[in-house]
């Protein structure tokens, strides 16, 4: 997939220092039209901590054991979501294209990964305009420069956040 999963080649792209210039410092429009687009794509990663899939787990009333064997996968020394194919790509196993037509919904929203609470304000999106431009395009995702804006103090927050999170210790 393109964004909130990650490809191969992206893992580690988060660790780059903080940008010495801000260029969004007067904040960034966004909202989800619920397209789907983030959860799928080509085959990825849906990163999770081990503390977020326990959140997964009650939320879809599993055991964290249930929910690790029937929903995640080992990649290297992380956890992915997995994936299945379909029509559209490989969609996050949670993507829920049929409860609402039309919509893509996340099926553990109130839990779901920091890697999805903080797009498209991913450190590698907001290093330059022109990468914010690549990722709204590749993905495609209609909700970014559309909607309601963002301002700067809180795309720090979510970039900083989508930032701890992919150094955060693995398990
Ligand atoms: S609008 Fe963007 S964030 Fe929302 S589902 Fe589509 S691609 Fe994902
Ligand atoms: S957990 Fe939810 S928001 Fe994240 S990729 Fe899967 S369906 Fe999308």
């Amino acid at each position: 997939m393109t964004n909130s999963k990650v490809g191969p080649s992206d893992q580690n792209s988060n660790s780059d220092p903080i940008p010495k210039q801000e260029w969004y410092k007067d904040g960034l429009k966004f909202s989800c039209s619920q397209c789907g687009n983030c959860c799928t794509g080509g085959p990825g990663a849906v990163w999770y901590t081990e503390q977020e899939g326990r959140e997964m787990a009650v939320a879809l009333g599993l055991t964290h054991e249930e929910f690790t064997a029937k929903y995640t996968r080992a990649i290297a020394n992380r956890r992915s979501l997995n994936e299945s194919q379909t029509p559209h790509g490989f969609d996050c196993v949670f993507l829920d294209r049929t409860s609402q037509p039309g919509r893509a919904l996340c099926g553990v929203y109130t839990a779901r990964p920091a890697q999805c609470r903080t797009w498209p304000f991913w450190p590698e999106n907001l290093e330059t305009p022109r990468a914010w431009k690549a990722a709204k395009a590749k993905t495609p995702c209609l909700g970014m420069d559309n909607g309601t804006l963002y301002p700067i103090e809180q795309i720090r927050i979510l970039r900083e956040r989508d930032r701890a999170d992919n150094q955060s210790a693995p398990w």
